[in-house]
Order: structure tokens, then sequence, then C-alpha cells
């Protein structure tokens, strides 16, 4: 039986002469074809050998080959659909960029542009420049440089700081974010030696005073965005960390994190540092990231005292860590809106889903619970209140209050319709709660709905 099938699969060369081949190698190259050609043919025969492929027919290959084609021809990395309700999703590529920075991007990449040319002077310049003003007037620092991300400013501002020479860190701030980022192993890199003081829950002043040396090069606060210790607990303020370094000369460099730039309490949220603030309490040197709770493209800020930043700048390890184009053009257009915090509140997408009214999020619930009734009809959907979080290893005990569409099939299991979601042609990723799909309505967009519905009808009646 499996040696008359096998007999019958066609030969590659026989299917590039069928005619929906043919038609394929109009707009794709031969190689491609034949390879996606091949692909479908060894599909079946593997199918076969293993008894799960019992007839088939030439159409049921020429199928197969469309669908192989069709992913050989896009994109690997594409749009999806966030419907877990995680405003700043790692996985899901962080913040989403400003109207205003999508546009500047498309101006600066199509044509040529001052990037290292000062236009004043008819001479070279500098890619910082362009850029160091606006953060300087944003967060109140005396210089400011860009580098590729967070992990990569800590490691450039230790590196310049503290070569072979002692960084005094407390335990209760030895973090690691995202599995790739933590704090001792970027010491190393550094060439930074780490001296722990203090305790997992409490550090006091005097455990950091009695550490310094003549081999002290920096005293290191890092923000523990992603976990909270709670109890009895003590972490010594910035201000008494700042003073403590001006009186042994030894710059104080904190590890921010989210580059938070607006204070988020006066909009009904937790209360968060903000960059200005470590700024105002004398910090030296201070890091975060662009496109976490900055809402701007992938980039790591340095900003501080002008005599470290330039010291900083001249690195040469700054040069492998430069930014692109892109990423000043996005990240200027994004500070541009904190001029005007209203402004900034409205325009950058991480900051408008993170204080989005609930009663407009219930709104869009209702709305698409309306645009999905045209689904199969074993989904039921039904809205409910719930909480989102912000993720990004930012403030991770904020509950947002939030409201979602649950959707019940009497076919399919939650985790069968998460994982049809995942598949769909457009890529939908929910949430799973107590074995229920939910689709957030915090970080979906109008212009998504039609997306899920389509996603619910490739799911089959
Ligand atoms: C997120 C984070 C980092 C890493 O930042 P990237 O921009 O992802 O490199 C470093 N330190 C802290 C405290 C963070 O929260």
């Amino acid at each position: 039986m499996g040696k008359e099938l096998l007999r019958k699969l066609p030969k590659v060369d026989t299917l590039l002469h069928n005619s929906e081949v043919q038609k394929a190698f109009e707009n794709t190259s031969k190689a491609l074809v034949t390879e996606a050609v091949r692909e479908a043919v060894d599909s079946y025969r593997k199918g076969i050998l293993q008894g799960d492929i019992e007839n088939f027919s030439e159409e049921d290959i020429i199928s197969s080959f469309n669908l192989i084609l069709k992913d050989k021809n896009s994109f690997k990395l594409k749009k999806v659909v966030n419907a877990a309700g995680i405003v700043i999703h790692t996985n899901l590529g962080r913040s989403l960029l400003c109207e205003e920075a999508a546009k500047q991007v498309e101006n600066i990449i199509k044509s040529y542009n001052n990037l290292e040319y000062d236009i004043e002077q008819g001479k070279r310049g500098s890619r910082y420049s362009h850029i160091e003003e606006i953060i300087k007037k944003i967060t109140g620092a005396e210089g400011a440089l860009v580098v590729n991300n967070n992990a990569a400013a800590v490691m450039l501002v230790l590196n310049t700081l503290c070569e072979d020479k002692e960084a005094i860190v407390s335990r209760g701030q030895l973090v690691e974010i995202g599995g790739s980022f933590r704090i001792p192993e970027v010491m190393k890199f550094s060439r930074a030696k780490l001296v722990e003081v203090g305790t997992t829950n409490r550090t006091h002043l005097y455990d950091y005073e009695n550490s310094i040396t003549g081999e002290t090069g920096v005293l290191l606060k890092v923000h523990t965005s992603n976990f909270k210790i709670l109890g009895f607990t003590e972490e010594v303020p910035a201000e008494e960390l700042a003073s403590l370094g001006e009186k042994y000369n030894i710059p104080v460099v904190e590890d921010i994190g989210s580059g938070v730039l607006v204070n988020l309490e006066n909009y009904g949220l937790s209360y968060e540092p903000t960059v200005q603030e470590s700024i105002r309490k004398g910090i030296d040197v201070v890091t975060f990231s662009g496109d976490k709770m900055l809402g701007g493209p992938q980039a790591g800020i340095i900003i501080g005292k002008k005599k470290y930043i330039d010291a900083i700048k001249k690195n040469q390890l700054t040069r492998a860590l430069r930014v692109d184009k892109m990423t000043l053009a996005a990240l200027e257009a994004t500070l541009k809106c904190y001029l005007d915090e209203k402004t900034a509140i409205k325009e950058i997408p991480t900051l408008n889903m993170m204080l989005t009214p609930k009663e407009e999020l219930k709104k869009k619930a209702v709305q698409l619970k309306r645009k999905l009734s045209s689904a199969p009809s074993h989904f039921k959907f039904e809205i409910s209140e719930a909480f989102s979080m912000v993720g990004g290893g930012s403030m991770p005990e904020e509950k947002l209050t939030t409201w979602v569409v649950k959707i019940k099939s009497s076919k399919l299991s939650s985790v069968e319709m998460e994982k049809l979601f995942r598949k769909a042609e457009t890529p939908v990723i929910v949430r799973i709660n107590s074995e229920e799909i939910y689709l957030d309505l915090r970080t979906i967009f109008k212009e998504d709905y039609d997306i899920i519905l389509e996603a619910l009808k490739e799911m089959g009646e």
C-alpha cells in the first residue's frame, strides 16, 4: 500500500510543468520555486512512510506547495496583534513608536542627512550632537550620550569610570533583567570589580562608606525594576548616596532601568522614580532604556555631569555601541513630544496605553464583541473587567484595570485556540487566564478587530 502510494508521487521535474507552479515563476526565483516543490513532495513522502497519508492527488501537493512558497516569500519579522494586554512586551518588540517618530525615521532614511556633518561649520560633526540638547533640556543633566541599549550603557559607563577598580553595589540590587542582563555579568564584561555590601533586604549608608577604599571606582545604584522586596527593607536614598560620593570624590552611577520622564503618580499610577529626580538628587551618571516606559526606539541613554559624559564619549567602546540614524531620528521625535507633557501622554503609544481610562477600554470591548458576532457559531464571547500589566520589567506590582473579551468554544479548548491564534495569517498573541482566552483591549487597536475576526474564521466552522 505504502509502496504503491510512493510510486504515485509525482517527480519534482514533472510538477515544475504544472500550471500553478509555472505561474509562480512569474514573480519568484526558479531556485525558490523548485525548493518549495521539493519540500512539498518530501512532506508527502514522509507522510506516506509514517502512514499518515493514505491517499492524495496532485492538487493536494500543489496546495501544499502554495503554502510553503507563501511562507518562503513572507517576511520572518512581521506584525502581530498584541491581545495579551502587556504594554511593554519585550518578546513583541517593546514600545511602539509614535506617529511623528515613524514619519521622521522614514524622512531621514530616504534622503541624505547631516548625521555626522556640521552644517554651520561645513565640516565633520558628531552624530550625538543632534540629540544631546533635547535630552539635557528634558532631564536637566549637563551632558548626554546615546548607545545601543541600556545594557550597553551600563557596561560602557562602568568600563569608563571603573575599569580595574571596584564598584560598590547593594546585595539587594544585584538584579537580573530578562535572563540576559545580570549586574554581576555586566561588571565582568566592563572589567569592574564587584564589591557587594549590605544584605538582600537591608543596606545602609555605612555599608557603602565602610567599603570605600583607594580602589573604589564608582558607587552603583540599580533600580530593581522587575521585582520588589517587601517587609523589613531599607535602601539608601539617591541623595544620600550622592552626598557620600561627593564626600569621597567618587562618581555615583544609577541604572534606573525604564526611563520614566513624567511623574506617573499624577495620572493615578503608583510611584516610579523619574530620570529628572535622579539628576536633581545629585546622581553623577544615570542610564536608562529608550524603549521601555520612555516609549521610544531601542536605545541606552546615558546622562549626567559633563566631565563624566566627556570621558565616556572618548571610550573606544562607544564606537562599537553606537546607534544608527534610524534610532536617532526616532528618539529625537519621541523626545520632542516630552517638551509638552500633555502631548507626550497623548502621542506616545506606551504612555497612552498605560493610561487609557477603563471606560474607554469597556467601550472598545463592546465594539470588539459586536464585531466578532459574525465569527463561526461555536465561539461564545463575553466582556468582563480584568487587569493588565505594564511589562518590560517595569512596575511589576501595578495592576491596571482593563476590559477584556473572553472567548469560549464548544469545539476547541483554550490551549488549542491560543495556538491557532498564534498560527493565524497575522498572529494574534492572547492571554490565557484560568483556562479562558482573554483579549485585552488595552493593547488592541481598532484596526486589529478585523484581524482577530479573520483568525477566528480561519479556525473553521
Ligand atoms: C531593562 C533594564 C536593563 C536592560 O535594558 P535594555 O535596554 O533592555 O538593555 C538594565 N537595567 C535595568 C534596571 C533594567 O530595568
